[in-house]
């Protein structure tokens, strides 16, 4: 078994595999539940492997999983779902959904990544504010006032609250009437939280099929902070690097949210020269961003160091829809550290005072 490789996430693949070519839905589930089991673990997979070479129990994992596992453990691969996956007929398709794993960290490796001193990137210590996140406004669970209590408690000194934009009826965007009511809320609750906590004015405004942004210029003016995603063409293998490329350039964007728009084991996401997508972003200021969804993981640590090494700014975020999906954040802190990213890179490191200067610099015009 080689050290530096993600055991969890490898087995928790192979799971999945197997998962895929089950006929039988309640072997489907019990396999995709072990899947989910062994990448939420906070530890390799090795640690629960006992001298006499059998496995500690792991909950939600039965015998059949057990065994995959301890091929796994024992031979670096598994001749039972290489077996299943030949006799299915459907490698292909299993191929192309193990691609769409690649580089997707499992629990383990996040924790590991934190933990390591070795990783010179910005640490849970050096987090101030998480810049996605979604309220009762649009498609997520919890009230304003919910998320900033849930921010206090992990010590950070501002959020902002990013809704999706009305062009996306799907997840319940925000009109800009209600915008508006959400905005005379935030200013309630920034003024009963002032000199603690800093609530942010934020969208998630959908990138359009050609880059344009789906808000008009004077409405992204009334918003602090614009987040600009792409929620469709994410399973098309076309290049849309222009698409991206309009997108930075659009004036009153701040971040780049999830780039890709990949899904673990789904869609592979938008195709993209991202080196020429990342110049651009350093042009016109637009920071680039970590979604730490465990199922986004977009960007990822590869991507990071390329962005980084750009020069361009990164933003970790939860793209929280609930206040436990806050800890999301760490999935995005731990790619920044194992891409490099300098800490001072990263604009969730910085005092709000800073942040909002930028943001202030890049605001669209009324
Ligand atoms: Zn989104």
């Amino acid at each position: 078994m080689k050290k530096s490789g993600d055991t969890n996430q490898l087995i928790a693949s192979l799971l999945r595999d197997l998962a895929s070519v089950q006929s039988s839905t309640q072997k489907k589930w019990g396999y995709k539940r072990a899947a989910s089991a062994v990448l939420d673990l906070d530890t390799p997979i090795e640690s629960f492997l006992r001298p006499d070479g059998t496995l500690d129990r792991i909950k939600h994992i039965g015998p059949s999983s057990t065994r995959i596992i301890l091929e796994v453990l024992r031979h670096g691969h598994s001749p039972t779902v290489q077996q299943a996956v030949a006799a299915s007929g459907r490698a292909p398709e299993v191929e192309k959904r193990r691609d769409w794993r690649s580089n997707f960290l499992s629990r383990a490796q996040v924790v590991a990544a934190l933990q390591n001193s070795k990783l010179k990137g910005p640490g849970r210590a050096d987090y101030r504010g998480d810049l996605q996140m979604h309220s009762t406004w649009s498609d997520g669970s919890t009230s304003l006032e919910a998320l900033i209590e849930a921010c206090m408690t992990r010590n950070y000194a501002y959020c902002a609250i990013t809704d999706h934009s009305y062009g996306l009826p799907i997840a319940r965007g925000v009109s800009m009437a209600n915008l508006a009511r959400q905005h005379r809320e935030i200013d309630r609750l920034n003024r009963k939280y002032s000199g603690r906590f800093r609530m942010i004015k934020g969208i998630e405004a959908n990138i359009r099929a050609d880059g344009s942004v789906d808000m008009e210029p004077g409405e992204l003016a009334r918003l602090e902070l614009v987040v600009a995603s792409p929620h469709s063409g994410l399973r098309s293998s076309s290049d849309q690097t222009s698409r991206m490329l309009v997108a930075v350039a659009t004036p009153g964007v701040h971040i780049l949210g999830h780039p890709r728009g990949r899904k673990l084991g789904s869609r592979p996401g938008v195709t993209a020269d991202w080196d020429r997508v990342f110049a651009a972003a350093v042009t016109h200021g637009v920071a680039i961003e970590i979604d730490g969804d465990p199922s986004r993981q977009d960007i990822d640590f590869t991507l990071a160091r390329r962005a980084a090494q750009a020069g361009c700014l990164l933003a970790a975020d939860s793209d929280a829809h609930s206040p436990g999906e806050l800890d999301y954040a760490e999935i995005a802190l731990a790619h920044a550290r194992l891409g490099a990213v300098p800490k001072s890179r990263v604009i969730n490191t910085w005092p709000i005072d800073r942040l909002l200067k930028w943001a202030q610099s890049r605001r669209a015009l009324r």
